[in-house]
């Protein structure tokens, strides 16, 4: 009898072993990254896991998540409650308005950030941010130095102390007629830490989400359940986060190696224009009206993007030793007996600042 040839016997099992590594290399590994306009920036999502299809389904929904905030959070978008509340005091109306509960928790945080760094941040900011140009189509050339007596005018509305939330029924009153809210020193940082908690609610271990520098790393790169190949963080590796250089937009000036956390940096080269050698950016002192000469950059490390977000706006205003200062102020201790809350900041005189366990954590490149 004539033996058949062997590979009668051996196709069929290479071709399974081939089907089944498919599905489960595309079970195990996979990335889902998507980035989107919104905000005002580009939100990158980056989720890591075994499915695909979850992985997806998990993004779009933090998106989502993103773009509901947008909607009551943005005073360029008619409508949303933050217009309602401007439109209200613009015409001279002093009274309450219902909001939802992430206006509420954006003015709290606000307020508190505004109380403890002594009016740096201030969310009554729009009047005199209106009066200059730091769009970004404006970046690097024109724009305009406003008139310094309706810079003065204005100051007058720039008052945090004026708005009032009500938690237990959720409203908030302008005790001020032309007072205007803007929220852009903290939303981003929310709404990160919003769309976090839908990653996490649906199950993804391992992401980053950067929304134009307020960042948020969930877990390790890498590293989730089935993706365990022996060892600690699931099999991943901490994400690495590089600080921009200042001054040279391709550059970093340090990485940060982390996980679980939020790292956010605001910077006078994000929104800027140059006039008579001088650069104006869109990070305004309260106090002034004029854009904050105390730092170049400030990078502040916490446990949620909201705080690292307000917190790095307020502390570029007061400048490295009172900000060294407030970030200290509002460290508590982590699991691991670290602070809760790391600052680094690029002064003036482009000396670096840094809270005392920041040096722990970064690896600073020449
Ligand atoms: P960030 O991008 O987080 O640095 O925040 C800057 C944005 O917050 C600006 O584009 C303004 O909309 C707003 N802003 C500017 N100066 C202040 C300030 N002193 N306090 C609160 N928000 C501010
Ligand atoms: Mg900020």
């Amino acid at each position: 009898m004539k033996p058949k040839p062997v590979l009668i016997y051996i196709l069929p099992i290479v071709i399974v072993i081939l089907l089944f590594s498919i599905w489960y290399f595309k079970r195990r590994a996979a990335t889902v990254t998507d980035s989107r306009l919104m905000l005002g920036t580009f939100v990158e999502i980056t989720a890591m896991g075994e499915s695909r299809d979850e992985l997806e389904r998990a993004v779009e929904s933090a998106f989502l998540r993103i773009s509901e905030i947008e909607a009551v959070a943005d005073r360029y978008t008619k409508n949303s409650e933050i217009s309602k509340l401007n439109l209200m005091a613009k015409r001279g109306g002093v009274g309450e308005i219902p909001v939802s509960d992430d206006i509420i928790e954006m003015l709290d945080l606000a307020g508190e950030v505004s109380e403890r760094s002594n009016g740096a941040f201030d969310v009554t900011i729009a009047p005199v941010v209106d009066l200059w140009d730091f769009s970004p189509g404006g970046r690097g050339v024109g724009g305009r130095v406003p008139d310094k007596g309706k810079i003065g005018e204005r100051l007058r509305l720039v008052d945090y102390r004026s708005v009032v939330i009500e938690k237990d029924n959720n409203t908030v009153s302008l005790r001020k007629a032309g007072i205007k809210l803007d929220l852009g020193g903290i939303a981003k940082g929310y709404a990160v830490d919003e769309a976090v908690k839908v990653l996490r609610k649906l199950g993804v271990e391992s992401g980053v989400i950067n929304a134009g520098g307020d960042m948020a790393v969930i877990g390790y790169k890498g590293g989730y359940k089935g993706g365990h190949k022996g060892g600690g963080n699931n099999g991943g590796t901490p994400w690495r986060i590089g600080i921009q250089d200042p001054r040279n937009p391709n550059g970093l000036i340090a990485v940060l190696s982390l996980n679980d956390v939020s790292v956010v940096t605001s910077g006078d080269y994000e929104r800027y224009f140059i006039k008579g050698g001088k650069r104006y950016h869109h990070i305004v002192d309260p106090k002034t009206g004029y854009p904050s000469e105390a730092a170049i950059s400030v990078t502040v490390i916490a446990k949620n993007t909201a705080l690292a977000d307000t917190l790095a706006t307020a502390i570029f205003v007061l400048g490295p030793e009172m900000g060294i200062r407030l970030a200290e102020d509002f460290a508590g201790k982590t699991d691991d007996g670290g602070n809760s809350v790391e600052a680094m900041i690029v002064g003036p005189d482009g000396k670096f600042y840094e809270t005392g366990g920041f040096k722990d954590i970064v690896e600073y490149l020449d």
